[in-house]
């Protein structure tokens, strides 16, 4: 082979392969090989390294450049299903207090959410306040107490509020790379930009072959996000039936004369906007689930267009600038709870998959599960407290049949 580009990055031990340059190709057997550097497979090979050889392959240039870099960074414990709030639950103690080492700062900011309504929102509202499941810290505001919260609300439109003060917004970056640096302290090694990849499972191992090395384990984990159901495809497994879809934000100037450091996330009881400080900005969403083919996906000018709309109908703040515009992909099964376990029908494949709009929330407690699962050990006692049933996860489920 021709000169090597192969540069070490000592600080997360990383080995990166420029995207212009011939490489050198390495070849490696592993215990564990995991495909997708986002949180899910970084937080995975943090939990996997100290007890097993471990191979994180990521064929962007840089980890996290999909989802994980994309996400709104809230933490909600009643945000999703059962599953997801009970994962979500679990994780909380390893964000609010990580172990030493893991990052410089604190992981979780306090950030309430506030749930508003018009007239016609006022029986969906009433109906989230008075549901069985509610959650406990979610508690009723009049008109007048949201506005003192937010004073752009229009209150011609405003007709009722409720405030959950549980919440948190996430250090997503810094979670991510103490994954990361975690793992690697631990002997994990992380290779970049290996771009595409051949599986292929021989004599009882997986083969992954790239422009930058081929490697081998018993077990490959399918970490891919919005690729999970393309790789299984590649490597001739069954799919799970996973539908990516697409997710806008911008962020626009803050009013001027606010100080909208403590306001809460603002979302509409419909969940078709949401908005919320972020970095001395705000941020704002049209909440929109457009189904795509994975892809690097970019904002339509129409869902910006919608979310400008949809703010301007409920805050009195006219939106004359956008400073910043993305969209990232939440990736859905049909039952919305995430796939994390063996196949049962493809020796060594396991899947860490289906995050859908919740997979930073959840991360510390669905890698736990996930380690625990590729381990062939119970689920830990914490989590299962929760009420985590490894049956609601596993990629063969009753929901899932039929699915892919
Ligand atoms: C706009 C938006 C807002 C969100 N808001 C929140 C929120 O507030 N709170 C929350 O908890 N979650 C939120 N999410 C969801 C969260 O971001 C995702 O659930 C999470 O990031 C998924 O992580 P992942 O590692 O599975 O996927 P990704 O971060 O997409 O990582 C998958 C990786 O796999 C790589 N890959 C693909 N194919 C291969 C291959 N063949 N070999 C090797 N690597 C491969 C990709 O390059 C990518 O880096 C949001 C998402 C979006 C888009």
């Amino acid at each position: 082979m021709s000169a090597a580009v192969v540069r070490p990055v000592p600080d997360l031990g990383t080995v990166v392969h420029d995207a212009q340059a011939p490489v050198a190709i390495m070849s490696s057997s592993f215990d564990v090989i995991i495909l997708g550097a986002g949180m899910a497979g970084a937080s995975l090979a943090a939990e996997l390294a100290p007890q097993r050889k471990v191979l994180l392959l990521e064929v962007e240039d840089e980890a996290g450049r999909h989802a994980t870099g994309r996400s709104a960074a809230m933490f909600f414990e009643s945000y999703g299903n059962a599953t997801v709030c009970a994962l979500s639950r679990a994780s909380r103690a390893f964000l609010e207090h990580p172990p030493a080492g893991f990052a410089d700062a604190p992981l979780m900011t306090p950030r309430a959410a506030m749930f508003v309504a018009d007239v016609e929102g006022l029986p969906r509202l009433e109906a989230m306040l008075s549901a069985p499941g509610a959650a406990p810290t979610l508690r009723r505001l009049t008109p007048a107490a949201a506005i003192e919260r937010v004073p752009i609300l229009r209150p011609e439109w405003l007709a009722g509020a409720a405030l959950d003060e549980s919440g948190c917004d996430m250090d997503v970056a810094a979670i991510h790379q103490g994954y990361l640096r975690s793992a690697r302290r631990a002997g994990a090694q992380l290779v970049l930009g290996a771009r595409e990849t051949m599986l292929a499972h021989e004599a009882g191992r997986w083969v992954v072959r790239s422009r930058v090395g081929e490697f081998g384990a018993p077990v490959l984990v399918n970490a891919t996000g919005a690729w999970a159901d393309a790789v299984a495809r590649r490597a001739g497994v069954q799919t799970v039936g996973l539908q990516p879809k697409r997710r806008t934000a911008v962020t626009i100037p803050a009013p001027e004369g606010h100080d909208i450091r403590r306001w809460p996330l603002v979302i509409d009881i419909d969940e078709t906007v949401y908005f919320k400080p972020d970095a001395g900005q705000l941020l704002l969403s049209p909440a929109n689930e457009d189904p795509m083919d994975p892809c690097d996906v970019a904002p339509e000018e129409l869902d910006v267009a919608i979310a400008v709309d949809r703010f301007e109908t409920l805050a009195s703040h006219p939106v004359r600038r956008i400073n910043h515009r993305w969209a990232g992909l939440r990736s859905f099964v049909a039952d919305k709870s995430p796939v994390v376990g063996f196949d049962a029908r493809a020796e060594g494949f396991f899947w860490l998959a289906g995050q859908g709009g919740y997979g930073i929330q959840m991360a510390p407690a669905l890698a736990r599960a996930a380690a625990a699962l590729l381990l062939d050990r119970p689920l830990p006692a914490d989590i299962a407290a929760q009420g985590v049933v490894a049956a609601d996860l596993a990629p063969g489920r009753p929901a899932l049949r039929g699915q892919g």
